[in-house]
């Protein structure tokens, strides 16, 4: 009797609770509503039964059809994960993707993210060992996770999603796939595709059948401009307004834009002149998303439109295909993209705004066509279209730098690279010249065999540049005692993007008078930071981006793990980081893990250092410190500097810089490329 009672008591009390119950599962079934309205749920069986029949599938569906969110979840369903025996992983060319889908699974599925659903990104894990069935990865992590586990032991099927955009991981991955299918005739492989490259992909696994999953998509207007367009971002912005004033109210926008910067200026401008219109307008939402937003602000676009306003989704070529916003109507497409560029005659790798191909704004435009008929408008003619843009974006692995890549295959065994199932295999100088900068990291030695180093290297969940850099820090006997401080640089150089709140001119006077590089910079606001506790309110006050700062503290710390596994330290760097000569320790780790990237003041400013070519005229970014302390402070310029990142936009600039002010420091930490430049100077 006295357990009857106790529970009607807290029956009573918990009307509230009872109230939220019914909350929770009114969003379940509305969840399950969607969930078999998906075009995938209705051919569940066939899929499913195609699944079982063959080892590797190429399923083809329309964007927004239910391929990354609701296969997976039926493999789940129909047991393949055995009861947490083993893992369905899947992989995302994209950070944001993986993320955004597994929060959506996890919600789906009814479990906390992290649990039987999670994900992994770099420096990012949110999965449980032992619990976790459903993994969403990027794909460059599940590649890592060959290095450890060579047959992916711990999976019963893996999709790779995204096929299509050809990145370098997921061509590396489906090579090695090829392979482990053999060894592993249990292993499900699913590749999902957008309609390019499908074909190719089957030819490539012994001709896989191909599994088509009709979509749902309404017409699409196509409108173009009658010219070429000068500046593409104000055509756009007119094209906003225009939509926005003339158009019924019920359907949003999605402006396609190509990176961070353009997406905030962007904003700004549109902002602006929306609050000169005022009340004349419906209020505008804008919504932005890119690779580096926030967490936290990226679920905002998912959110539905309130009334009364209209929603504007200003993205990088992420919502091309990788993730699905309902409710847009019209999309504005200036058809432009970032995109690597390496060149292997000169090692350069450049971040390049290009045309996108035909098959890119195709899809772009397709995005218009999901709820109703769409219309999209073209910031370019409809003879660009027919006459000058290439049919199929240029797959990764021939316009990258592939260093790293070479390194995981060769310490996955790989010796014969050529031999390699590459779908499209490198070009012979790009191969040649990542062989040569691995070499000269030290990677490998003369006979192209992987050194111990290099097999450090690998282990550190970054570029083979950076582990090189801290690497010598922990070790170098002309360095050794700066491996907190590159440490701290490394990390910050991870998140250059994000770490100011607006003006990174403006935040750094907060910071410090004056400080000689970018690298410099990012250690001090760090340690400013720790000295503050870490805490919030110093970020505030110095316009520091608190949660860029967390996120740096945590791959810091996901580095300093890894250097202690590999026992690279072999000094108490505590005791003798108080040396004044700490700078100069911190440019030589950096000259030896970035040798190439050091420019040369000429007679009409810095130039690259081009072996034959004499090199590339350059300028210092005006963000960078080292630009205005010559520009402003009129300091005098060193011969040399180091960079991290070179862009084209323009002009050719080069960001985060670091002066080198002794010749012999590029020879003492690399001998092999300086010494015989600097003895030609000596000669002229
Ligand atoms: P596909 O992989 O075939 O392009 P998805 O599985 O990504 O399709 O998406 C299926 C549907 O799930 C989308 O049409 C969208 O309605 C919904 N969806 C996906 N992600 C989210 C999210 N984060 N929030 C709300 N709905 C989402
Ligand atoms: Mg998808």
């Amino acid at each position: 009797i006295s357990g009857d009672e106790g529970e009607e008591i807290e029956e009573k009390e918990d009307d509230s609770e009872e109230l939220a119950r019914q909350v929770e599962l009114e969003k379940l079934s509305t969840i399950d509503k969607a969930r078999k309205s998906l075009p995938v749920y209705r051919h569940r069986t066939r899929l499913m039964d195609a699944i079982k029949e063959n080892q590797v599938l190429i399923i083809v569906g329309e964007t927004g059809s239910g391929k990354t969110t609701q296969l997976p979840q039926y493999l789940v369903e129909d047991g393949y994960t055995q009861k947490g025996k083993f893992q369905v992983g899947v992989t995302q060319p994209r950070r944001v993707a993986a993320t955004s889908v597994a929060t959506r699974v996890a919600e789906e599925m009814n479990v906390k993210l992290g649990q039987e659903v999670g994900y992994s990104i770099r420096f990012d894990d949110k999965t449980t060992p032992g619990k976790t069935v459903l993994k969403y990865a990027t794909d460059g992590m599940l590649l890592r996770e060959c290095l450890t586990d060579q047959n992916l032991s711990k999976y019963s099927c893996i999709m790779i999603d995204e096929a299509h955009e050809r990145t370098l991981a997921t061509d590396i991955l489906l090579g090695l796939l090829k392979g482990i299918i053999k060894e592993r005739t249990d292993l499900k492989i699913l590749i999902s595709s957008a309609t390019m490259n499908a074909e190719k992909f089957s030819q490539f696994f012994n001709g896989c059948p191909i599994l088509k999953v009709p979509g749902r998509r309404f017409p699409v207007d196509i409108h173009y401009t009658l010219q070429p367009e000068g500046n593409y971002i104000n055509a756009a912005i007119t094209t906003v307004f225009q939509i926005h004033t003339t158009q019924p109210l019920k359907g949003d926008i999605l402006l396609f834009l190509t990176g961070q910067e353009e997406i905030e200026n962007t904003r700004d401008k549109i902002e602006e002149i929306a609050s000169k219109l005022g009340s004349r307008i419906p209020q505008l939402l804008i919504t932005p998303i890119y690779a580096n937003l926030p967490q936290d602000q990226q679920s905002l676009i998912f959110q539905p439109t309130p009334e009364n306003c209209r929603k504007l989704v200003l993205a990088t070529n992420i919502a091309e295909t990788s993730l699905t916003i309902d409710g847009i109507k019209y999309v504005i497409d200036p058809g432009f993209v970032k995109e690597n560029s390496y060149v292997p005659t000169t090692g350069m790798a450049q971040l390049l705004t290009v045309a996108c191909s035909k098959a890119s704004v195709d899809q772009r435009a397709g995005r218009a066509g999901r709820v109703g008929p769409g219309k999209c408008f073209r910031i370019f003619t409809k003879w660009s279209y027919e006459n000058e843009l290439e049919m199929m974006p240029k797959p990764e692995i021939l316009r990258t730098n592939i260093s790293n890549t070479v390194l995981l295959l060769l310490s996955l065994g790989v010796k014969d690279l050529l031999s390699f199932p590459f779908i499209d295999k490198p070009t012979i100088p790009t191969l040649i010249k990542s062989l040569e900068s691995l070499y000269l990291l030290g990677a490998l030695n003369s006979k192209g065999q992987i050194t111990e180093l290099g097999k450090i290297m690998c282990e550190f969940p970054c570029e083979p540049e950076f582990a090189k850099v801290i690497h010598t820090a922990a070790t170098h006997p002309l360095c050794q005692g700066v491996l907190n401080e590159c440490l701290t640089i490394v990390s910050m150089l991870h998140e250059t993007t994000s770490i100011f709140v607006g003006n990174k001119k403006e935040a750094t006077s907060r910071i410090v008078s004056t400080i000689e590089s970018d690298h410099l910079l990012y250690l001090e606001v760090y340690n400013q930071w720790t000295d503050s506790g870490y805490s919030r309110a110093w970020c505030q006050d110095h316009k520091v981006q608190f949660k860029t700062m967390i996120r740096v503290r945590n791959i810091r710390s996901q580095l300093l793990k890894c250097c202690s596994k590999l026992k690279v330290d072999k000094v108490d760097c505590t005791t003798l980081s108080k040396h004044t000569n700490n700078v100069e320790k911190i440019t030589r780790s950096f000259i030896s893990g970035f040798p190439t990237n050091v420019i040369q003041l000429g007679n009409s400013g810095y130039h690259t250092i081009g072996k034959k070519t004499g090199g590339l005229s350059v300028l210092i970014h005006p963000s960078s410190v080292v630009f205005q302390n010559y520009k402003e402070l009129g300091h005098k310029p060193e011969k040399f500097i180091l960079y991290q990142q070179l862009m084209l936009t323009s002009k050719e600039y080069v960001r985060d810089c670091m002066p080198i002010p002794s010749d012999k420091w590029l020879v003492d930490m690399v001998p092999q490329l300086f010494q015989h430049l600097l003895q030609n100077n000596v000669k002229k």
